[in-house]
């Protein structure tokens, strides 16, 4: 069993209390760590260095060239600990081996683009808005601060990068915490920075629960801006919190995305597709494709290869190679995704396949649920409209696409969605009418780290990835320089001061 401590000033410390917590295997239940259990004083100790490196520390000072070398050092490292930090993400999440794999890969990739995206001068000389000779304006980006960064479990050191990226690169300072039920990764990439020799303070990473942890950052008055990924419930009290001392806010939420297929599919793409969409990480995915809209006139046929290959999937120990589907994160969401599903049945959805905790005494201490999908939904019951985070489809049909629209939107998410067709023009029609941050065509999940992935609607507020990402971690000043030279031909000055 592994046991970590905070990382506070560039030291590994406990909490001031001594509270520890423990992180469970989701597939066998066996504790995998034991991490220090940061309270109120925790928080405010590592507020402090985060404050202290930003007003008076190296980073926010240093050539772009210097911290673009620094994140892209971070990037090797994750690289050369990859078959440490595959083993550590499945015992820790639950995650598959070959979805941990590729959030490694990732990981490293994505902090490689952020040192890209560190190297960028983003100040710009604005056209003069009056008559040239009059005044010079130069719009510069400069870093907010202190930034908290909150982080979900479902792909715990990915999440990381996605903060620890963008925040470092335009120049921050930043006080990391990463999910309860998945600590693991974040602390081993706390070593990784320390290695890597970034400056005292300028990352802290603490593990705790929301509530006491994450609570207090989002209070500190140390804190400038909060950047949070988790469900839109818990990014509502974020934000009312941060109204207190008006800190900049950031948030990446949840979705309820809809999975538009057009009649013209190509079938055998679109349900593998649409497999692909709602059971990658056993459904754990803000953007899932967890509400499909068939039309009506080939919905039977579609189901009917959909729910075959469902029932082939191979749920099991997610360190082999031939799972499928791996446990849930934890017994809580395991019995949140059951409580979900019994509400489909009384709301007379038709079960189709799965619906229950596997039988296979194999598997009877994991957090099993089998991927599960519901025929005749109605798009405004609750399992088409809250966000279930597991393995359950929602299918709808629908007459026309124009109807097809209206029930894709009919939302308070707008996260992801997608459309699958032969005809790109149709396609994209239907794409530009989706009220959502992300659309695919003819796919699902990829996500470009030069185009902006974030919310509409309750789905969240602001930006990753990207320029537009970057930005989201800074000030922009307007800096004015006087080029008309003599009091005298300042003729509005005279409102206030007379010419004497
Ligand atoms: P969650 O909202 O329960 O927790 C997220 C993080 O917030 C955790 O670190 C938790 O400890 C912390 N937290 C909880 N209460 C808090 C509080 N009052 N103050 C401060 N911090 C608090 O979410 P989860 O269950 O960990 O993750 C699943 C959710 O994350 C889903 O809703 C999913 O859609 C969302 N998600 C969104 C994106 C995105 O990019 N939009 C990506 C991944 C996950």
């Amino acid at each position: 069993m592994r046991s970590y401590q905070l990382y506070i000033n560039d030291e590994f410390v406990d909490a001031t209390d001594g509270r520890t917590l423990t992180s469970i295997n989701p597939f066998s239940q066996e504790v995998v760590a034991t991490c220090a259990r940061a309270g109120a004083a925790d928080a405010e100790k590592a507020v402090k260095a985060a404050r202290e490196a930003f007003d008076n520390g190296p980073w926010p000072r240093m050539s772009r060239e210097e911290r673009a070398a620094l994140l892209r050092a971070i990037s090797d490292k994750i690289s050369e600990n990859q078959k440490l930090l595959v083993e550590l993400e499945v015992a820790d999440s639950g995650s598959t081996i070959r979805k941990a794999k590729e959030d490694i890969y990732l990981s490293a990739r994505n902090m490689n683009s952020f040192s890209k995206l560190a190297l960028l001068d983003l100040q710009e000389h604005l056209e003069s808005v009056s008559r040239p000779g009059f005044s010079r304006n130069l719009l510069v980006r400069e870093p907010i601060g202190v930034v908290a960064a909150i982080i979900p479990w479902n792909f715990p050191l990915k999440m990381a990068i996605w903060k620890l990226g963008p925040a470092l690169a335009a120049g921050n300072t930043v006080v990391l915490k990463p999910s309860e039920e998945t600590p693991v990764t974040a602390m081993e990439l706390a070593r990784i920075i320390h290695e890597v020799g970034i400056p005292k303070g300028v990352v802290n990473v603490i593990t705790g629960y929301g509530q006491e942890a994450g609570a207090d950052l989002v209070r500190s008055a140390g804190v400038d801006k909060v950047a949070f990924t988790g469900s839109t419930s818990v990014g509502r009290e974020i934000m009312a919190i941060a109204a207190s001392t008006l800190k900049k806010v950031t948030l990446e939420c949840g979705g309820k995305s809809a999975n538009i297929v057009l009649e013209d599919a190509d079938l055998a793409l679109a349900v593998d597709g649409t497999l692909y969409g709602i059971f990658y990480h056993q459904g754990q995915c803000c953007e899932a494709g967890t509400r499909l809209l068939l039309p009506d006139s080939i919905a039977d046929q579609f189901i009917a290869t959909l729910v075959e290959k469902t029932r082939r999937l191979k749920l099991g120990d997610p360190l082999l190679p031939a799972t499928d589907i791996g446990p849930l994160v934890s017994r809580k969401q395991q019995e949140r995704v059951l409580s979900y599903i019994e509400t489909g049945t009384r709301e007379g959805a038709t079960l189709l396949v799965g619906g229950s905790i596997p039988e296979d005494p194999a598997l009877a201490r994991g957090f099993f649920v089998e991927p599960t999908i519901f025929d005749r939904v109605d798009n405004r019951s609750r399992i088409a409209q809250e966000e279930i985070f597991g393995p359950v489809l929602s299918i709808v049909r629908y007459q026309s696409v124009r109807d097809a629209i209206r029930l894709a939107n009919d939302t308070i998410y707008g996260l992801g969605g997608g459309v699958w067709s032969k005809d790109p023009q149709r396609a994209m029609e239907v794409a530009r009418q989706l009220r959502t941050g992300t659309v695919w065509i003819n796919e699902w999940h990829l996500l470009n780290e030069r185009a902006p992935f974030g919310g509409y609607k309750q789905s969240g507020i602001g930006r990753e990835f990207g320029i537009d990402g970057l930005k989201e971690y800074t000030e922009a000043k307007h800096i004015h320089i006087d080029e008309v030279g003599t009091r005298a031909r300042k003729s509005w000055y005279d409102i206030v001061v007379p010419k004497s």
